[in-house]
Order: structure tokens, then C-alpha cells, then sequence
């Protein structure tokens, strides 16, 4: 069982500021972490791998070369090698310039029967690259994973969460799945581990690695453009009403207060 997991490097706090004039983010002095859901990827494919006692657990990070501490941290959680997908080629990469670099990293060092990503990255938020990148490898697509239920010859079964209730689904493999948090608890890495991660050689991948030309990564391979990106304003205003106990005076009178604020002008 060959298992890819995902991850992607994310800013450690939630006050991200955005360049205005290219509509990117400004990553310079921020503290990087992996993204939260992209643990519970790395826990069940080890998980996995352990009980079942064979196969291979590989981490891909696509970013700058600092993201290699991510794929660094993701080794010592056992993933037994890792893969940083690198260039400055990638810069400006929408959802689907990302999806197809790491479609193209997937069949240099594939195959794999499972592919694990974190349903979205607190970052961009798109939950869009886990699915892009499943549909360019020809994989079934499992969104919302909470459980994997069953690892079977060539099918994988899971539950999804879906809206008012859960699904179970069994699927042929290869299987690209977004994992949810209530998918399992992360462990804890240990030091031992954590040494051995330090000594393992991290591959870097480029575009020329990739066979990926210029104008399909990138900015040049993004279709799509961040035209303005602004901040919502945020406008708060308060009015006391003084009606003492009377419950019934208060509702009408704030009813009355409401319907005048929502009323057609
Ligand atoms: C026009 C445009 C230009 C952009 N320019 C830049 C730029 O210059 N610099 C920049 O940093 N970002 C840029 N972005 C943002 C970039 O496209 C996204 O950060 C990236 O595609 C991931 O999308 P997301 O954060 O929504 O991930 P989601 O789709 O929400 O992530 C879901 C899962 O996909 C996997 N995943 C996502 N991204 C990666 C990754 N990089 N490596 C490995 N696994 C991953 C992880 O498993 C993650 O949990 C740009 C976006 C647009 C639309």
C-alpha cells in the first residue's frame, strides 16, 4: 500500500495580512506550521501502514524552501520519505496550477493507492485542491472523511459526513480523501523520531523535475486572477431601550426597533 499524504505549510495565527497590490499573502515573518486538518492525514496513513504492517507513507509539501521544516515535522510523525515541490516557477499558483504541480510530483514518485489531504488549509480555504488534484490522477474522490472503515484489495470504505447525517461509501482505489478533524486524534512525535527526521534526505522537485513547462504553473498556468481583494468594514452601532420589566413592551418595542431597520426604504 503506497499512501501520499499532503501538506500544506500555513501561517500559526489567524491575523494574516494581504499584499493589496498583488491580492497575495504576505508570508515574510510569519510563524509557519503545518496545516491542522493536513495531522489527521498523516495519522491515519501511518496508522494504516503500521496495521497493516506493510507499504509506505510519502509527505509532498509544495512552497518556498522554508517549507521543508513542514516536510521535516511530517517525518517525524513515521512517514518513511518525503518530498519538497519547489521552484520559483510556482509563484502566484491558483487552486488549479497548485493541483496540477502536485498531480505531476504524484506520477514522478507514484503510483499511490491513497492520496490524504485536509479538507481545506486554514489559509486559502478553498477545499479546492484535494479534489482538483484526485480528478487530474484519475482518483475517486472522498470528501468529508470522519472514518476509514475498511482497506481492502483495490477499494477503500468510509464514512462521510454529509449535511443532517453520515454516508458510507466504498470506493475503487486509487482513492484521493479529504479528511475531516473528527477522522482520529494526531499523536504526538517523539524525540527519537524527531532526531531520525533531522538525518533523512528531503528530495526537492522543480518544474524541470516535473517536466512541468513555464506557462503551466505559476501565474502563468493560473486561470484564474485575484482582481481586488479588500477588508470588510465592520460597523457596529447601539441604541438602549429603557422598557423596565414589561416582557411583552419589550418585545413589540424591539420588534417595532428591528422592523424599522429592515423595512423597505
Ligand atoms: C490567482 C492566485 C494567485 C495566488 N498566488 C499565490 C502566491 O503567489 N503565493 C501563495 O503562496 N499562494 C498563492 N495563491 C494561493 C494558492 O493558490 C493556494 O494557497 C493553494 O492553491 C492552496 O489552496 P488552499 O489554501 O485553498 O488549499 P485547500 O484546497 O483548502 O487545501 C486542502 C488540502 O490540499 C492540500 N494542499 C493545499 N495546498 C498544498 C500545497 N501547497 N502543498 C501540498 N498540499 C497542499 C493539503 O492537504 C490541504 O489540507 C494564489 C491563489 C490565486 C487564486
Amino acid at each position: 500500500m503506497e499512501i501520499a499524504v499532503m501538506i500544506k505549510q500555513v501561517p500559526a495565527t489567524d491575523s494574516v495580512k494581504i499584499d493589496p497590490e498583488t491580492g497575495t499573502m504576505i508570508r515574510d515573518g510569519l510563524e509557519m506550521e503545518i496545516n491542522p486538518l493536513d495531522l489527521h492525514s498523516l495519522e491515519a496513513a501511518v496508522t494504516l501502514r503500521d496495521r497493516a504492517g506493510r507499504g509506505r507513507v510519502t509527505v509532498f509539501t509544495m512552497g518556498p524552501p522554508s517549507a521543508l521544516r513542514a516536510v521535516r515535522s511530517a517525518l517525524a510523525f513515521g512517514c518513511d520519505r518525503g518530498f519538497l515541490v519547489t521552484d520559483r516557477a510556482f509563484g502566484g499558483s491558483d487552486t488549479l496550477a497548485t493541483a496540477r504541480t502536485l498531480a505531476a510530483a504524484l506520477r514522478k514518485e507514484g503510483p499511490f493507492d491513497m492520496i490524504l489531504c485536509g479538507e481545506r488549509a486554514t489559509d486559502g480555504e478553498t477545499g479546492q485542491v484535494g479534489p482538483a488534484l484526485g480528478h487530474l490522477l484519475g482518483a475517486s474522490v472522498l470528501t468529508y472523511v470522519n472514518d476509514i472503515l475498511e482497506l481492502g484489495e483495490g477499494y477503500v470504505v468510509v464514512r462521510r459526513a454529509i449535511e443532517g447525517g453520515e454516508q458510507v461509501v466504498r470506493a475503487k482505489l486509487p482513492a484521493q480523501l479529504g479528511v475531516v478533524k473528527e477522522l482520529n486524534r494526531p499523536r504526538l512525535t517523539t524525540l527519537r523520531r524527531r532526531q531520525a527526521a533531522r538525518e533523512t534526505p528531503i528530495p526537492s522537485l522543480t518544474a524541470e523535475d516535473l517536466g512541468l513547462p513555464k506557462e503551466r504553473c505559476g501565474l502563468k498556468g493560473s486561470p484564474t486572477q485575484v482582481v481586488s481583494i479588500s477588508y470588510p468594514e465592520v460597523t457596529r452601532s447601539c441604541e438602549m431601550i429603557q422598557v423596565g420589566t414589561d416582557v411583552d413592551r419589550a418585545v413589540s418595542v424591539l420588534a417595532e426597533a428591528l422592523l424599522k431597520e429592515v423595512a423597505p426604504r
